[in-house]
């Protein structure tokens, strides 16, 4: 199983960092989890696309995290030579999400099916609502969701994907949970979005203080990495972005708390799990 962490960043534009987006290469599918800003750049870099995608994975509905799905819908469908169906699974208002956007992008696609002989269909997405539980088991790839604590934005989920005798957790934004812990049991690698609360609260402004109770700190994802007794924390989604040659510093605070492999992401970091 490959994990490729597409996107690092966070709301917050960034010259270095896309927004929160990470690729799992498993039995010869692709499997993407959130669809942050500039995604479809950093997958072409790892040699992916619209077109290769099998299923989009949200985590929640914040923007950061879905800004660019209507570049995905967009292109999958402009780029296939027939009626391509996406896959997206996400939590319950994915359906509705969906909907919205193929409503918001109705203009172009008249356009493009004015323009084009060959084009006569629209964009469809096939999509299946999650909350708790087995999402997808072929034989070879299983994945199941849980639901994770991003209050007041709910509902949200995580993932666990099993493959290959091997199992990576891709968390999204919550803060420490029961679902969180059901996912990480045992798991080889733990995705997390995560704060450096000690930054976060030295810059005095009451919007970014709003975002310490919702986000697992460096030291929350220590502690459930510890409890689930993974193989490796990947710290992803950064806020505030590391400064140059503050990287150790996270590393440091998150050894505190644990002993296992500890990896501070960047975009296009990669892993064969
Ligand atoms: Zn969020
Ligand atoms: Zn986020």
């Amino acid at each position: 199983m490959r994990v490729v962490t597409l996107g690092t960043g966070s709301p917050l534009p960034d010259a270095d960092r896309a927004g929160p987006a990470t690729l799992i290469c498993a039995a010869g599918r692709d499997l993407l989890f959130d669809c942050g800003r500039g995604v479809l750049m950093r997958a072409a870099a790892a040699m992916t696309g619209p077109l290769a995608f099998d299923t989009v994975f949200l985590t929640h509905l914040h923007s950061d995290h879905v800004t660019d799905f209507n570049d995905i819908v967009t292109m999958r469908w402009a780029m296939s030579p027939m009626p391509n169906p996406l896959r997206v699974v996400g939590p319950v208002g994915t359906q509705r999400f969906v909907d919205r956007t193929i409503e918001m992008l109705q203009d172009d696609i008249g356009y493009r099916v004015a323009h084009h002989d060959d084009l006569n269909w629209e964009p469809t997405c096939e999509v299946t609502e999650v909350s708790d539980g087995l999402v997808a088991d072929d034989g070879n790839i299983r994945i199941t969701a849980a639901p994770t604590d991003h209050g007041p934005v709910h509902p949200t989920v995580g993932y666990r994907i099993e493959a290959d005798g091997k199992v990576v957790v891709i968390a999204g934004d919550t803060v420490p949970c029961d679902g969180l812990d059901r996912l990480c049991a045992g798991a080889d690698v733990y995705v997390q979005t995560v704060i450096r609360r000690s930054m976060v609260e030295a810059i005095p402004a009451p919007r970014l203080q709003d975002i310490i109770g919702y986000h697992s700190s460096i030291q929350d994802a220590a502690a459930t990495a510890t409890r689930g007794g993974v193989g490796t924390l990947v710290m992803t989604h950064l806020i505030p972005p590391p400064w140059p040659s503050t990287e150790s510093e996270w590393i440091a605070e998150a050894a505190e708390g644990f002993a296992g492999g500890i990896v501070l992401a960047h975009d296009m970091w990669e892993h064969e799990v």
